[in-house]
């Protein structure tokens, strides 16, 4: 059995898919999807030996060697182009995430992907930035609470038959329209603010939305406290700018469901 976060990513694997896991530690992930018979076989990356290790031993003790490769190295560097349908990345900072999705686009490591499943730890904002940058429709989002941490599941896909791109523009324009939203905002403070907090987790708020919320207000809060001790204008601007920003997400808060 694996953990709720675990399971949420796993489902939202098309079943079939040769899956690569990047950043995979223990590889308890693929070695869940080719138990289960989701996917018919997996790759795990791993830059660390440590991990790696421990995801051979892994791999190993499942008795999966002939299915799992194990491979280490830096982020998608381990891929050779059109050798996975999907590429899972979990349980590390958005900005590491959305480095290691633009260098392997760089290296041409995304060609033939057809579905990214990602779960960053923080900076989620910055990971949905990369998938409108790069091509890649946010099909769904997930929100889950397991021993009392919070996570998100970006679920993107490759649009087929889309070879102008106008299409995916479409579908992100109205995604990332925020009008749905009772409350006045101009459409770049909104666009900004449903990159931050989720576009679809927007449109179908749950209780764990809004605490994960309240509890990031009172981080900012504390920030806004520790930078109002300085005398620096660099301090006061940022202070401006986290104010602006909690109030925003105040007012989105209160006009919830
Ligand atoms: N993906 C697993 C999960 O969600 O349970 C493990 C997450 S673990 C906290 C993050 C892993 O990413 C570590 O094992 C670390 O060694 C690996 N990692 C960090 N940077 C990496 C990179 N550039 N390329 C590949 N793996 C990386």
């Amino acid at each position: 059995k694996i953990s709720k976060r675990l399971q949420t990513i796993a489902d939202c694997v098309t079943p079939g898919s040769r899956t690569a896991d990047i950043g995979s530690d223990h590889a308890m992930l693929p070695v869940y999807l080719l138990q289960t018979n989701k996917a018919p076989s997996a790759i795990a990356g791993e830059l660390n030996q440590g991990p790696y290790e421990a995801a051979r031993k892994q791999a190993m003790d499942a008795g999966l060697l002939k299915r799992l490769d194990v491979r280490r190295g830096d982020g998608l560097s381990v891929l050779q182009p059109g050798e996975a349908d999907t590429v899972t990345i979990a349980g590390m900072g958005g900005a590491l995430m959305s480095d290691i999705l633009e260098a392997g686009y760089g290296q041409g490591k995304l060609e033939g992907v057809r579905e990214l499943v990602l779960q960053p730890n923080v900076g989620e904002d910055i990971v949905r930035g990369w998938l409108i940058k790069r091509g890649w429709y946010l099909q769904a989002e997930f929100i889950l609470e397991e021993d009392g941490k919070i996570y998100e599941v970006l679920h993107a896909v490759k649009l087929q038959d889309d070879p102008t791109g106008d299409a995916l523009t479409a579908l992100d324009a109205r995604l990332y329209d925020s009008s749905f939203l009772p409350i006045e905002m101009n459409a770049e403070q909104g666009k900004a603010l449903l990159l931050q907090m989720g576009p679809h987790l927007l449109r179908q708020p749950t209780d764990v939305l809004v605490d994960k919320w309240r509890l990031e207000l009172e981080k900012l809060e504390r920030i806004c406290a520790q930078l109002s001790l300085s005398d620096l204008q660099q301090a006061s601007e940022k202070r401006e700018q986290f104010r602006a920003q909690m109030k925003a997400i105040e007012e989105v808060l209160h006009c919830l469901p």
